[in-house]
């Protein structure tokens, strides 16, 4: 079991605000706080916004008195899973953020091969735990990434294309409603509910704790990076489009566009040279992977193969400190077919034109289990898609990479414009346009996620999000 930490630490300082929420027994943090300016940040520092009132939950009972609280004091609603959403809608401007970052638990059942965990856990969380018992479900590709966001978003990860999405592993979630009501979503309880939870982000609810579907998994996989020089990329990328279309299941890639990190397993005289790099776990027998992965190996001599066994949690924090929090983010994002040679070109154009050395563009292979999954069976849209791309500025406070890396996005993304094929919700940004979040799913899926909204928050409560609008208010815009 994961024992909170930010609790404790916070209970010990002082509790400065005056406000008192009946009900509520974790800290309230106001403007005034010893912790104030450390419990609104996020994990894009790009994001400043100052609460009225955090509100740090411990228990499901504190999630539910303050929705109440918030609602009675006409106060706008933010909700705090790990913090990590690029679009920084976990923190508001002047109201309330109800924070579950204290709720951390994760408990596994090994002989059920399920875990219970708490809404505010992370990813690494999970990872530690599950693995302890040999299994895992799919998480998201950094450890400090929240449960809670990703998996309300849908969740792809290194796993997916064998065991499917996050919330396809989602077996039930206890969820507090709009008007403060606590109520357990699953397959046979509120069916409609969780399956606009199984996708539809944070619009229905607040998710105090999910169960997920465990598998066997590892604990050693084969996994690591391969880096070839920038030069190379269109043609690794072409050998890679055919290589990851009959790939088996147990194969998960990323491809990263940028520099060099300067990682401690990547040798220092590659650090900042721009390269292509293809990340991979394959999680079937090691052999097996080793085999598999010979072509791609040799398709164009790598400047470095950092692939090999690996524990699988281990490998799961690897690109931690390549997003660390603190940094300024921006990012555009959209789902794209099959790589085209002309695709190729348009991507390998752009990839590598970013001002700073911290920028870069991630692509990840979906298809396997996420497309054999009936569209609208969850509220995740675009299941057919064949890659999800992110393009994401980097810059570090203080440095003036800001402006040109936003228009390096920019430029980026019109240029994958004629490629477009939806995009996936929990990559969406702060400042899109308000068709991209039907984009995400899609008019059929999205109709229902209305109706759902209607049922479930009718007034908009939780709008502070990818919103979709309850049916008055959307067929009033
Ligand atoms: C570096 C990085 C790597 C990423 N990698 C992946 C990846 O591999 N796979 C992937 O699928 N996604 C990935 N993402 C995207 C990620 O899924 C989203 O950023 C997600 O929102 C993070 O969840 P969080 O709990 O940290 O979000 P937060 O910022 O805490 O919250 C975002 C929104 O989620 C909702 N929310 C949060 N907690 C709750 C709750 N308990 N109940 C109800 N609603 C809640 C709220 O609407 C909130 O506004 C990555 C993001 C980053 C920044």
């Amino acid at each position: 079991m994961t024992t909170p930490t930010t609790a404790e630490a916070c209970r010990s300082s002082s509790a400065s605000t005056a406000v008192q929420i009946d009900g509520f027994r974790g800290p309230l943090i106001g403007p005034d706080h010893a912790d104030y300016d450390i419990a609104r940040a996020v994990w894009n520092a790009a994001i400043d916004r100052r609460p009225r009132l955090i509100a740090r939950c411990i228990a499901a009972a504190d999630v539910a008195a303050a929705v109440r609280f918030a609602r009675d004091h006409d106060l706008e609603i933010a909700v705090r899973g790990g913090g990590h959403n690029v679009a920084g809608t976990a923190v508001c401007d002047d109201g309330i953020v109800i924070d579950l970052s204290a709720m951390r638990a994760v408990r596994v059942d090994p002989a059920q091969r399920s875990a219970w965990v708490q809404g505010g856990a992370l990813w690494g969380d999970v990872d530690r735990e599950t693995q302890a018992h040999g299994l895992a479900t799919t998480g998201g590709i950094v450890s400090h990434t929240g449960v809670a966001g990703l998996t309300l978003g849908g969740g792809v990860g290194w796993l997916m294309r064998k065991h499917g999405l996050t919330v396809d592993n989602l077996l039930a979630a206890d969820v507090v409603t709009a008007d403060g009501e606590r109520l357990r979503a699953s397959a046979d309880e509120h069916p409609d509910l969780f399956w606009a939870l199984q996708g539809g982000g944070g619009n229905f609810g607040v998710v105090s704790a999910f169960e997920f579907r465990l598998h066997r998994v590892g604990p050693t996989v084969l996994a690591g990076p391969l880096l070839w020089d920038a030069s190379d990329a269109a043609e690794v990328l072409r050998f890679y489009r055919d290589f990851v279309r009959d790939a088996p299941d147990e194969l998960g890639t990323v491809v990263r566009f940028g520099t060099a990190p300067p990682l401690a397993a990547i040798p220092e005289h590659l650090h900042w040279r721009p390269v292509l790099m293809v990340g991979l776990c394959y999680s079937g027998p090691i052999e097996r992977g080793e085999q598999l992965l010979g072509p791609l190996r040799a398709c164009r001599t790598p400047l470095l193969d950092l692939v090999g066994p690996a524990p699988y949690a281990g490998f799961q924090s690897a690109l931690d400190s390549t997003v660390v929090h603190g940094w300024n983010y921006y990012w555009k994002s959209t789902h794209l077919p099959a790589l085209r040679d002309d695709l190729v070109d348009t991507l390998v154009e752009h990839a590598f034109s970013g001002s700073s050395p911290r920028s870069y563009a991630a692509m990840f292979h979906l298809k396997g289990a996420v497309s054999r999954v009936a569209e609208g069976a969850t509220a995740f849209g675009n299941r057919q898609a064949s890659h999800a791309i992110t393009l994401d500025a980097v810059w570090r406070p203080g440095e003036d990479f800001g402006d040109r890396d936003t228009a390096w996005a920019r430029r980026f993304f019109a240029a994958l414009g004629r490629y477009r094929e939806g995009v996936y919700v929990n990559f969406l940004g702060g400042d899109e346009d308000p068709g991209r979040v039907r984009e995400a799913y899609g008019d059929a899926v999205y109709e229902r996620l209305v109706d759902v909204k209607t049922r479930y928050d009718p007034d908009n409560v939780f709008h502070h999000n990818q919103n979709i609008r309850p049916r008055v208010l959307a067929d009033r815009s």
